[in-house]
């Protein structure tokens, strides 16, 4: 009988072992996170568990219809993986054997290194962020964002409306330039003045005043100073991938995978925040960050880890993420980077809904929808048609 260990217990970790019982697997499955909680979700984190509208019990991913069978080690970290003798290697001294094996150890918070640790400076990745963010949040008072990416823009959104002041900082010319581009980033950004929050772009910090172990004012080069109650750190975060240095898997930014999750050790697939697949359409390999590539592409990993008829699997869709600002719903699918121009197919920017295509010469390649839940359903589903379609001309 076969043992199969999936390292990383949150949402890639418990949907590749949902897959594995799915699929047939009834060998020994064993399931290693370091967070001592059972699996949860992130997204509410900066949003309803932060207003405070929801509690840590309805964050649960799993339900009650889960019949898993798995060996649960939570609170242990694997700090290696010998792929000649197939032991993943825990902190405590002990090893699993993995005759397959699934990475799905996310990513982390990139820190601040000269406030990391300060005591209203947060980063937000884990429940025990949220908590203390929450309860920081709780105090009122002003709210420095550093980073205008989508968790540092909701937190802001979040904070705002509970009352606090908030001004968001960001060091490049327009936020969220690498997922949708100046273009749209730009627009996306445009939210937070609609909503009275000052966004700084090109921010240079030149000093963070700190007083009694905490920031007490972020200072600007230029001159201006701006008090803090709480920071929060959002600049973007790195997949936790150290514990497989050495061990024969190949690393880049993530663990660095065919277009089926396939590593390059054989028997041994990584899925979610930690895993750069290779996208047939762009020939790029690229960390999708969010929440459906995480529930949706461990399905197809094991599938090809357990040798699972391919044509009984679902197809690799393109990365998609919803993100939810000031009462603003946006929904993105795609790779913007591979876009060469934006056209507006329905609306435009400064109108309560729109709906831009991002267009590599005739071909689409990624669409945002801004309250526009409908038409993007729509595009969405003629992108994953052409991600389908390119995948099978790869494989023949
Ligand atoms: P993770 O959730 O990061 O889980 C990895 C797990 O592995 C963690 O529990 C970690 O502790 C564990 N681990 C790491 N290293 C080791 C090790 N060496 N040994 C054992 N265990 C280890 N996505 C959207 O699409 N829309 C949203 O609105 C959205 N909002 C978000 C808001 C927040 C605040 C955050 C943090 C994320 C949000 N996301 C959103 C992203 C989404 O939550 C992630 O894409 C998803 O959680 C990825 O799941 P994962 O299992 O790959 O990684």
């Amino acid at each position: 009988m076969e043992s199969l260990v999936i390292v990383g217990a949150s949402l890639a970790g418990l949907s590749a072992a949902r897959a594995a019982r799915r699929q047939g697997f009834s060998g020994r499955l064993v399931i290693v996170g370091d967070d001592p909680q059972r699996p949860y979700d992130r997204p509410p984190l900066s949003k309803e568990f932060l207003a405070g509208t929801i509690e840590a019990a309805d964050l649960a991913l799993e339900t009650e219809t889960d019949d898993l069978d798995a060996e649960w080690l939570l609170g242990v970290r694997a700090i290696g993986f010998d792929a000649l003798s197939r032991e993943v290697i825990l902190e405590d001294g002990r090893s699993v054997h993995a005759d397959l094996l699934v990475i799905a150890t996310g990513a982390s918070a990139r820190s601040l290194p000269p406030i990391a640790g300060l005591e209203n400076v947060l980063t937000l990745r884990t429940l025990e962020d949220a908590r203390k963010l929450r309860a920081l949040v709780e105090r009122g008072g002003r709210m420095v964002v550093v980073g205008a990416g989508f968790i540092g823009a909701e937190v802001a959104s979040t904070a705002h409306k509970l009352g606090l002041e908030v001004t968001v900082l960001e060091k490049s010319p327009t936020p969220l330039c690498g997922p949708l581009g100046a273009e749209l980033g730009s627009v996306v950004g445009g939210l937070h003045a609609r909503a009275g929050v000052e966004l700084i772009c090109g921010a240079d910090i030149e000093e963070f005043e700190v007083e009694d172990n905490a920031v007490a004012a972020v200072r600007l080069a230029g001159g201006r100073t701006l008090p803090a109650d709480v920071v929060v750190v959002g600049i973007g975060a790195v997949p936790n991938t150290g514990w497989l240095e050495g061990s024969g898997v190949e690393l880049g930014n993530g663990v660095v995978c065919d277009e089926v999750g396939r590593t390059s050790v054989p028997g041994v697939v990584a899925v979610g925040d930690c895993a750069a697949w290779l996208d047939p359409r762009t020939g790029r390999h690229h960390r999708v960050e969010h929440w459906t590539g995480a529930a949706e592409r461990p399905a197809v990993a094991v599938g090809t880890l357990l040798g699972t008829d391919p044509a009984v699997l679902p197809a690799v869709k393109p990365a998609y993420f919803w993100s939810n600002q000031y009462g603003t719903r946006l929904q993105f699918v795609g790779d913007a980077g591979a876009g060469d121009r934006v056209v507006y197919e329905h609306g435009g920017p400064g109108e309560e809904s729109f709906l831009a295509v991002y267009y590599a010469g005739e071909d689409p390649v990624a669409v945002l929808g801004w309250n526009q839940t409908k038409q993007f359903c729509r595009w969405r589903k003629t992108l994953e048609k052409l991600s389908t379609a390119a995948v099978q001309l790869a494989a023949v």
